[in-house]
């Protein structure tokens, strides 16, 4: 009789605490911070699982920081940056996806945004002290660069350049991928909703417990406003999905009181001279959102606007 009254009482007990736990658990919020991609990376994911998930996701992040690092000696881009002309080189799943989509967004935007652009990007050392090169350099790394440089062919997941000095860039593509992949990581958990937030490129998934309708809410960066700030009428409200920025206020240096932003015309091999600051994508995946308003930025105007719609997006230029 004892020992029954005991199991009850431990029961009980149990329930409580059960019920104590999920409680907390639901209501686990767990944020996590990094330098990757040349920026800070954060995840705030909810949910019973936001802290292995967010640990997995960060695993994750560091590798395709790892493939797609045009600097380290180790990387998929390095070797493919390295090959000889001719070379036949052999490319991972996840690059092959990248460049895909790259292709994809290059061909549609006629060049505009072409990850061949990599040794005119190298010219301005944008991610130094920054250096304004002349017209002969220019014109010499241009000739190296843009359409036929380098074949990549999507069933065989190779690549060939046709010149040794050709290289690859994915600094306008590869946080796109990366936020994907975080994404899919997240719904793998018992996650009830995250926000992924790559310098600029964020993702959402799940509900946000913050707001009434579990929507996201997203402010568009002021250009060249202290960071996080941002004018009311540009907040973007969405379930899930991608919300991409490129702007001239992300990455630039000033030489001779001219300022000198890190979006290239690959027409001129110069920065994209136009009279706005920064291009907003709104699309699914943020593998595409992340080409698109590279692509965006470069043609501008009616027809930024149609190739977002011809890819299902939605641009704001700022
Ligand atoms: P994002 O911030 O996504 O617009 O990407 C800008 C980065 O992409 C730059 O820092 C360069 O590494 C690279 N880039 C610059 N211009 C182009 C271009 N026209 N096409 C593809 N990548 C580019
Ligand atoms: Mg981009």
């Amino acid at each position: 009789m004892r020992h029954i009254k005991w199991s009850i009482v431990l029961v009980v007990f149990a329930l409580v605490a059960g019920l104590g736990l999920k409680k907390l658990r639901t209501g686990n919020e767990v944020s996590k911070e990094k330098f990757l991609f040349d920026t800070f990376c954060n995840v705030t994911a909810y949910g019973k699982d936001a802290g292995i998930a967010t640990d997995d996701v960060f695993e994750r992040l560091e590798e395709i920081h790892g493939l797609t690092n045009v600097f380290s000696e180790d990387s998929e881009v390095f070797r493919i940056n390295s090959a000889k002309a001719g070379e036949v080189v052999e490319v991972s799943d996840e690059l092959a996806e990248i460049l895909t989509v790259a292709q994809s967004v290059e061909v549609a935007s006629g060049g505009a945004f072409d990850v061949s652009i990599a040794p005119v990007v190298m010219l301005w050392q944008f991610d130094g002290e920054g250096r304004v090169p002349d017209d002969t350099e220019i014109a010499e790394a241009l000739a190296v660069s843009g359409s036929g440089i380098i074949m990549f062919d999507k069933e065989k997941k190779t690549v060939v350049k046709s010149h040794d000095e050709a290289k690859i860039d994915l600094g306008g593509v590869a946080k796109g991928y990366a936020g994907d992949e975080a994404v899919r990581i997240l719904a793998e958990y018992e996650v009830s909703g995250a926000i992924i937030d790559l310098g600029g490129n964020i993702c959402c998934i799940g509900k946000n417990p913050n707001t009434a309708n579990g929507k996201w809410r997203i402010g568009v960066q002021t250009p060249f406003a202290a960071t996080g700030e941002y004018d009311e009428e540009n907040i973007i409200e969405i379930s899930e999905g991608a919300v991409v920025t490129s702007g001239t206020y992300q990455r630039y240096f000033e030489k001779d009181g001219k300022t000198y932003h890190h979006i290239i015309d690959p027409k001129t091999g110069r920065p994209a001279q136009r009279d706005y600051s920064s291009v907003t994508v709104v699309v699914s995946s943020s593998l595409l959102g992340d080409c698109l308003s590279t692509a965006c930025f470069v043609v501008g105007g009616e027809e930024a606007e149609k190739l977002a719609e011809e890819f299902g997006a939605e641009i704001f230029i700022n």
